[in-house]
């Protein structure tokens, strides 16, 4: 199978099944616009849960919180967002194509490329790559504009008046030049505007005081959150990898100054091995330290934890020393003391008892849409099984970590008759009740239920049949191995519990 081949595997077998659909899809659907399907739904709540609980619950020193999409307009300007929120923009004059220049390869000023003509196709174009060091990543054409930079944040009004119709409205006859009119504009419009978030983690700086006044948190510490980001991408790439509205699961750990090489250290590794933990190819995942040129303005250390998706290496999540910088700047913007007191500690200029400072930041900002896709590439597996008819068949299985399985388990009635259907939806209710997420199906023959369950990722089939009536014994059937056990309902219902239980 190849690579290739992998992506459109997944993509088709996530609309099949409902993992993914195209958001609108009956309207022509929107670019790069995603619906989680049942299953998807699942697999994400599953792996947000999973991130959670780790950076949460199995922690005392990470608080989380939950906050509003749309902040004041003041902590983007405060954050630098408003003005360095941008990405350089190229256009391809040959096929028109649109493209963001730091993300294609790089290629030797001066090296002699050929393309293809766009308007006639027959046409081959010898050229020479320019100074910039790359040709358009569709048609391979030098003929390019110059990098502009355009804003990723999604600009809107707030509240009942529409700012542009009331300017122009107002100033329709003022006598204005065109270049006069448009800036007058934009000023009313910025004025009036927010703006829906790029990220989630401002509002951790945000609310920082509030959640160190209403814990019991010490530096250092933690502040979690899991929410919905928007960018309005240049280039929206590989299905759920890159789009516009996505998820993400960020953590802002605020530090003593001095300690964040430490702790980014720590933060590194212990994001690495987290992923490592649930994946089948934990070789598929790496750290990758930024370039002095790639950090972001804020940051003077950062990795990326990349997965090796179809296309190549690429990145999962970032984690930033950010200093004091968004503290600092939220400080001086709202004239709010964003400082962390340490009565235990010696000021380090003064050598007086009691240290006020302004905490640096690790942040680890992981993408949870981006890690559904990861985590399906590293699933999908193919194999050869044999059927009832001594035929060879390729199977596909998504061999998920049962934790993040859509469906924990399926209940199959062999029969719709005898009491089977009857007996399955009692042991389905007892397993839901232990908070199990259990499909009762008993849609079509039992080869192509395991079939079904296979491909979505279901751990394990239980089927209910004769024996069970009779004996009380259920088979269970495990979706990596195919491999059937045969155990009293007890035995079965006592081995699911006890395994999601841990
Ligand atoms: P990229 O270089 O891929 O544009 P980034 O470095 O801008 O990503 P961050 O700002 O560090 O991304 O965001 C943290 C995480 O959020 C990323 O590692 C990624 O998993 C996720 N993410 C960012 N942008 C998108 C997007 N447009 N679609 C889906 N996930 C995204």
């Amino acid at each position: 199978m190849t690579q290739d081949n992998l992506m459109s595997k997944i993509v088709s077998l996530c609309k099949r099944r409902g993992f993914v659909f195209q958001s609108s899809e009956i309207y022509g659907g929107l670019k790069s616009s995603y619906d989680y399907g049942p299953l998807g739904t699942e697999l994400k709540r599953n792996l947000a849960a999973k991130w959670w609980r780790s950076m949460v619950y199995e922690r005392d020193d990470i608080h989380g919180i939950d906050a509003s999409i749309i902040m004041h307009s003041d902590v983007w300007k405060a954050s630098g967002h408003l003005k360095n929120f941008t990405d350089p923009l190229v256009d391809c004059f040959n096929c028109q194509a649109r493209f963001r220049p730091d993300k294609v390869p790089s290629v030797a000023p001066g090296t002699k490329v050929e393309y293809k003509s766009a308007k006639d196709k027959k046409k081959i174009i010898s050229s020479e790559v320019k100074e910039c060091g790359y040709v358009c990543p569709e048609c391979g054409s030098t003929d390019l504009s110059k990098e502009r930079l355009f804003r990723g944040m999604f600009q809107m009004p707030l509240g009942a008046v529409d700012p542009v119709q009331e300017f122009v409205t107002k100033n329709y006859d003022s006598g204005l030049s065109k270049e006069e009119f448009l800036k007058e504009l934009q000023k009313e419009i910025a004025d009036s505007s927010v703006y829906l978030r790029p990220e989630t983690a401002q509002a951790m700086f945000v609310q920082f005081l509030n959640v160190l006044n209403t814990t019991s948190a010490k530096v250092p510490f933690g502040i979690a959150q899991i929410g919905k980001s928007f960018r309005n991408e240049i280039v929206v790439e590989h299905f759920i990898f890159r789009s516009c509205e996505f998820e993400q699961m960020e953590m802002e750990f605020f530090c003593e100054p001095g300690s964040h090489k430490n702790w980014l250290e720590y933060w590194k590794n212990e994001r690495l091995e987290w992923y490592k933990k649930f994946v089948n190819s934990p070789e598929s995942f790496r750290l990758r330290q930024h370039t002095e040129k790639e950090r972001a303005h804020y940051s003077n250390d950062c990795y990326d934890v990349e997965f090796l998706f179809p296309w190549g290496w690429d990145e999962l999540e970032g984690i930033a020393s950010r200093t004091d910088y968004d503290l600092k700047k939220h400080s001086e913007a709202s004239r709010t003391k964003l400082s962390y007191f340490d009565p235990n500690k010696k000021d380090p200029e003064t050598g007086k008892d009691g240290w006020r400072y302004t905490p640096y930041v690790i942040e680890p900002a992981a993408g949870l849409t981006r890690l559904m896709l990861a985590v399906l590439c590293d699933a999908y597996k193919e194999d050869k099984q044999v059927d009832a008819k001594g035929e060879e068949k390729i199977r596909v299985f998504l061999k998920l970590d049962p934790s993040i399985a859509p469906f924990k388990v399926a209940i199959l009635p062999l029969l719709k008759k005898d009491g089977q259907p009857e007996k399955a939806k009692e042991i389905a209710q007892a397993l839901r009740k232990k908070g199990l997420h259990v499909s009762f199906d008993d849609a079509s023959s039992i080869g192509k239920r395991y079939a079904k369950h296979d491909e979505i990722g279901t751990p394990w089939c239980m089927t209910i049949d004769g024996d069970t009536m009779e004996k009380g014994t259920v088979t269970l059937r495990d979706r990596d191995t195919t491999q059937q056990e045969t155990l009293t309902v007890e035995e079965a219902l006592a081995k699911l519990i006890g395994f999601f239980s841990l």
